[in-house]
């Protein structure tokens, strides 16, 4: 696996150094992601992407803060409770713990479409985040994700941005403008935290 393009990144030296913050999108960067239209609903349809645990870890120990920013859907189509939810996320921070991870929060829109300012692309997620942790800001933030609305909702606010490029089959529509806008373009999370450390 081999980083197709990093560009924008790191705009001056010194830039990686000011690194302080990682969002994760959830589906596609740290799990499979159910085909387009399907969603994680229990714990049984959860397979964690290879490595994907240990690159968390990897950004724990550099002292980085990492945080998910999840669009879960499935809620407003009552596909999922909140309980569901955060059963799903509970059992997923307890594999985390055995592997020697850990998510430092975790952030979710149960909104459908247009009916928030938390879904991304909108920003809601983030600006919660950036309340929690006053040291956080866009400018020592990173975004990672799989799809154009990640990268936008990190354009955004002026956050760095990598987008994880799934396989052909599965992109989605605006897979090749998240990839234009993205500051740097990966195969996985554990190839985009390789780009990081
Ligand atoms: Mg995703
Ligand atoms: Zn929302």
């Amino acid at each position: 696996m081999e980083t197709r393009r990093i560009r924008g990144l790191w705009e001056r030296e010194g830039d990686r150094g000011e690194l302080r913050f990682v969002f994760l999108d959830r589906d596609g960067v740290v799990n499979r992601k159910p085909p387009e239209g399907d969603y994680i609903t229990s714990w049984d349809r959860w397979e964690w992407l290879p490595g994907a645990a240990e690159a968390i870890a990897a950004l724990n120990q550099a002292g980085l803060t990492v945080l998910l920013a999840t669009n879960q859907r499935a809620i407003a189509l009552g596909l999922l409770s909140e309980e569901g939810l955060a059963e799903i996320h509970s059992r997923m921070r307890a594999h985390l713990e055995q592997r020697g991870a850990r998510l430092d929060g975790i952030y979710h829109c149960p909104h459908d479409r247009g009916q928030c300012r938390c879904r991304k692309p909108e920003t809601g997620l983030f600006e919660r985040a950036f309340r929690d942790f006053p040291a956080a800001n866009p400018g020592n933030s990173v975004m990672i994700g799989d799809s154009l609305p990640d990268i936008e909702a990190g354009r955004r606010l002026g956050m760095k941005t990598v987008f994880v490029e799934g396989p052909a089959e599965r992109n989605k529509p605006g897979s090749v403008e998240a990839a234009r806008l993205a500051g740097a373009v990966v195969s996985s999370l554990v190839e985009a935290v390789g780009l990081l450390l």
